[in-house]
Parts: structure tokens; sequence; C-alpha cells
């Protein structure tokens, strides 16, 4: 095929094999949605394992006793938690349903670890009674877990979350956990000497996706595990959370030029490249260009096991993280969920019809609405894939903007004008890749009465099986 200039910005997902011998056969896509509806999720747990035995082998490699824990909350299909109880790691979960679910499913209590931000009494008693790890954000919450334990006449396994770390002279702002500056005393005066609460480590999740935020909130938590230890108490592991960066994009070129075109269009330099113009955080005020992108940052060269990596060898004083932990035998825990679900997860769905809006241009109306792929930043970035029923020779490329059924002017699927091969055809298929992590569950709603979508798990026979 010649090469067409693109008139609008390409951003080339990355695309795992799994996904390429699914698009293969179109009429089993066909007979799925004759059978589902559409949309479809597919989820996959093979990209799943790959990325858990990268960040294990990353782990092992600073000779750290280790707990990586899938955040479930990014996906709410089963068969992550499955594959994470079949192969040893641990589930983070967030909520009453999600610990019951994972208990109901034989995940090893003793891998499972509770973070949510509410903790009602119910959930609360569901965790001691099965000796749930814990994780405590705040003092009425202690007091709860406290009193809950001795209602039960048990002890509650915790961790205490923590904040408030000092980076570049300022604490960095969080609403969630103890901060830092006061552990010691509360340690002291009100867990140590508890006969219900069993502490066991400390936990933080930072916000942003920064290496040397998470390195010196590490050195900072290691040094409040070394002034316990001269009271002794014993801490046995330290986890770091989540926001573990992965690379959605095949090329940093086009990730650069996207960036410079969305300023450009913004500035009204060059026609909108995006949905009415939206700036996804640019915006012109006073004719100067303000704020910034606010999307996930879709290109890091650095991702996954090499970002956790590089936590690790970050040199303090002392010596790296990795061997400050290892010397004292403190167990890195992480609570990997976007990360994890890398590569995990399509959304499949069928061209219902092609308008033309009031300015002209080319809606493609698809059998999904924007909650069934929603990012919770201004955009979800990657170009989908679309599969034509009839190709011919002579395709006229053409560019669109894809919507969808909720009725509101702004249903538009992705904010970004896709270049398309030429108009799709009523029945095609559209592929939005890379959606297992948050994008295709946490914002669904059933508004309208629309159905959420169906999710089937591709299993390793080929077979797929509803979730
Ligand atoms: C959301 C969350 C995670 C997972 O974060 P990712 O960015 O998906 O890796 C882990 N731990 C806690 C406490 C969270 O709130």
């Amino acid at each position: 095929m010649e090469t067409e200039i693109a008139l609008y910005p390409t951003l080339t997902p990355i695309i795992h094999s799994w996904v390429e011998n699914f698009l293969k056969d179109s009429d089993q896509i066909h007979d799925l949605f004759k059978k589902y509806g559409s949309p479809i999720n597919i989820l996959s747990p093979e990209p799943f394992l790959e990325n858990f035995q990268a960040y294990k082998e990353v782990l092992e490699s600073h000779g750290l006793d280790h707990l990586v824990c899938f955040a479930r909350k990014a996906n709410k299909g089963t068969t992550f938690v499955k594959a994470a109880r079949d192969h040893g790691f641990g589930v983070d979960t967030a909520s009453y349903r999600e610990l019951e679910q994972c208990l109901d499913l034989g995940v090893n209590p003793k891998k499972i670890v509770l973070t949510a931000s509410i903790k009602n009494i119910n959930l609360l008693e569901l965790a001691v009674s099965n000796d749930v790890l814990i994780i405590v954000d705040n003092q009425d919450e202690l007091d709860q877990i406290e009193q809950v334990a001795l209602e039960l006449g048990q002890t509650a396994k915790i961790g205490i979350r923590i904040g408030g770390f000092e980076v570049n002279g300022h604490k960095l702002y969080t609403r969630f956990g103890f901060d830092i500056d006061n552990v010691l005393n509360i340690m002291l005066e009100r867990v140590y000497p508890s006969e219900q609460l069993n502490f066991k480590g400390f936990h933080f999740h930072l916000n942003g996706y920064s290496i040397d935020q998470r390195a010196k909130a590490l050195t900072q938590t290691i040094a409040l595990i070394d002034k316990l230890g001269k009271y002794n108490i014993n801490t046995t592991f330290i986890d770091i959370g989540g926001g573990l960066l992965i690379n959605y994009l095949e090329n940093e070129d086009e990730w650069n030029l996207f960036k410079n075109e969305l300023k450009l269009a913004v500035q009204g330099a060059r026609d909108p490249i995006t949905f009415q113009n939206d700036g996804l955080g640019y915006q012109m005020i006073d004719d100067e260009l303000c704020g910034e992108l606010k999307t996930y940052p879709y290109f890091n060269k650095k991702n996954k096991a090499a970002f956790l990596n590089d936590i690790l060898s970050y040199p303090t004083h002392r010596g790296t993280i990795g061997s400050l932990l290892k010397d004292r035998n403190i167990s890195l825990r992480l609570e990997p969920g976007r990360s994890l679900l890398d590569q995990c997860g399509i959304t499949i769905s069928k061209v219902v019809f092609r308008k033309y809006d009031s300015q002209n241009n080319l809606l493609i109306g698809l059998d999904m609405n924007k909650t069934q792929l929603y990012s919770s930043s201004a955009d979800f970035l990657l170009d989908p894939i679309v599969i034509n029923q009839h190709s011919t020779e002579y395709n006229e490329p053409t560019s669109g903007y894809f919507v969808g059924a909720y009725c509101l002017e702004q249903d538009v699927i992705l904010k970004r004008k896709i270049n398309l091969e030429k108009v799709p055809e009523i029945g095609d298929i559209v592929c939005f890749v890379n959606t297992a992590g948050y994008m295709m569950h946490f914002y669904e709603t059933e508004a309208h009465l629309f159905q959420l979508a169906t999710n089937l798990s591709l299993l390793n026979t080929g077979e797929l099986k509803e979730d």
C-alpha cells in the first residue's frame, strides 16, 4: 500500500500478538456480536502473567522478599483474579464485594490486602474474620478495627498508610493516610500497646508517576522503620502501591508530533485535531496558550519492570533502596493495577451509522456509549483498528470522529479525529486496544437502560468464556 500523508496525527498503539491473532477471524467477531451484542470486552490473562513475571524478576534481582498484589479495581473481571490466584500473586481489594469475591474464588487470604478508601463495619468484619491484612487510613478506622477485633475475639492484621512525604522541601499533598511526622507517636502510643492490633508494615500510594518521589518516600519510610526498631517494633513490609508507568505507543515521534499539533490547533494555527477543538487541558487565555496536557502520558521509555528497577536502584547515601530493604529483611509489596493489565484487554464495537455533522465532520456512530471506553483523564489517545468488511482498491482516505449512544452532544468516544482508509461501512468492526486497565469498566454506567458490555475471557485453548 502506498503511504498516505496523514492529515491528523496518528497514535499507533503497541499491539500484543494475541490481539493480532484474535482480529484475524472477523467471522468469529461477527458471530460474537450476534450472540452478545456490542460492545464486547475481550480479556486475556497471557500478558498479565508476562507483566507479573517481569516484576518478579526485578524484585528477585535485588534479592528481595516480595508480594505483587493486583489492584483489581482497575478491572472488574474475575479473569485476572483467578490468574493471580493460580500463579501465586496477591490481590489488592478496595470494596466489600471485591474482597468477598476474592475470598469466594479461593484467593489465599494471606495474599489479599484491603486498601478500600471507605471501610464500613461489615467490610472490617469480613476482613478481620478472614485474617486479611487491612491498610489503615486514619484514626477513626484504627479505633473501629480494634473494636471489631475485640468483638470477634481476634487480632487484626494491619498496615499503616502514610503520606506527607517531603520532596524538594515540600510535603506531597495527599488526602490519604497518616502524616509521616505523626506516625512514630501513633505507633508507640496507639498501635504497639494494643492487644487487638497486629502491626505488619507500612503502605503508601502516590499520585502521579515519579520515580524520584517513590524513592524518597521509601527512604523516609525506611528511616521511620529504623527509629521504630529502637523500640523493638518490627516492620515486615513496605507496600509502595501502584502507579507504575506503562507505555501504550509504538513511536515517540508520533507522540511528540501529536502534542505539538494539538497546541497549534488550540492556538488556531491549524485546523482542529480534536472534537470542537478540545484542548485536552490546553486553552487560550488572553491570546496565550495556557494549561497542560491532561491525559495519561501515553509514551514512556521507562515503564513497568524498568520503572520498578529504577526505584530499587535509586542511590541513597547508605546504598540503593533495594539494598536498604534487603539489609533489613523488609519485604517489598506493590499494588499495580494498570501496569499488570497492560495489553490484557480490547473493546470491540460495531459501526451503526455514518453521517456528517453541521460542520461537515464525518461522524461514525458505534453501538456503544462513551462510558464503555472512558478515561479518567482528558482522552483515550490510541488509534483504534477498523476492520472493513469489504476492502476495495479504490479506498478514499478520510478522517472522522467516533460517536456513541448517549444522547449528549459530548458522547464522543474518542475526542481525537482519526484517519481512516475509507468511510467505514455499517457493520464494520472497530477495535480499541489496551483497554483492560480502567478504560472498560471503571466509569461504565447503565443510563438509557443500556446493558453493560459482555466480558469474554480468552482461554489458552483459544476458547472464549464469559467472565
Ligand atoms: C488505584 C490504586 C492502586 C493501583 O494503581 P495503578 O495506577 O492502577 O497501578 C494501588 N493501590 C492503591 C491504594 C490504589 O488506590
